[in-house]
């Protein structure tokens, strides 16, 4: 299995993305104006922002992750699920392998079902058996997620919640949540339709 540039990953674009997954419980519509109109990110509020560059050097140096390979950015692409991710870092621990996604603020729904995304892409691509992921919060937080079967199910559910709207083309119903408007970059035009 190759591993693919954040480049590369572009190429694959039909497919369905790790964060489109987070971004459907963030709000539905966001899905429909990313993948549907195609409008571009315009000003990198809270749902764009990433910590990619952010150094994890002090990874290996903490009890659990000692003798660790950490790898970071590593996108993969899976044909089983139709899926892409890059994930902020993939941590090797003998015959055991993990995601590791940073995120910034705290813990909003999503966050999980998007470490299982990229659960999947590395088992589908390394032929393995992932049973852990991380999110990682800013002050060193480190929360573990156990990647069960629910969580699974979750994901393919979440995957043909998101290949709806991309296949029909419709406009889902705003969110109900006032506040993530004001951080979303659609919200200049959005909520007037
Ligand atoms: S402006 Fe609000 S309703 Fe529209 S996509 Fe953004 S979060 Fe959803």
């Amino acid at each position: 299995m190759k591993i693919l540039t954040m480049e590369r990953i572009s190429m694959y674009k039909p497919s369905i993305s790790a964060s489109d997954l987070k971004n459907w419980y963030f709000c539905p519509r966001l899905i429909y104006w990313r993948r549907v109109f195609r409008a571009p990110w315009v000003s990198g509020k809270v749902v764009k922002i990433g910590r990619k560059g952010e150094d994890l050097s002090w990874l290996p140096r903490i009890a659990r992750f000692r003798n660790c390979d950490v790898k970071r950015n590593v996108c993969l692409r899976s044909r089983k699920y139709e899926l892409v991710g890059c994930i902020d870092a993939l941590i090797t621990c003998g015959r055991e392998t993990y995601p590791l996604e940073l995120k910034r603020g705290s813990y909003i729904r999503g966050h999980d079902v998007q470490l299982g995304a990229y659960a999947l892409l590395i088992e589908d691509a390394f032929q393995t058996e992932v049973r852990l992921g991380f999110l990682y919060y800013p002050r060193k937080v480190l929360q573990e997620v156990k990647i069960n079967h629910m969580l699974r199910k979750k994901v393919i559910w979440t995957i043909n919640k998101v290949r709806d709207i991309i296949d029909s083309g419709k406009m889902p119903q705003p969110t109900k949540e006032k506040w993530k408007c004001l951080v979303c970059d659609h919200s200049s035009y959005c909520r007037g339709v």
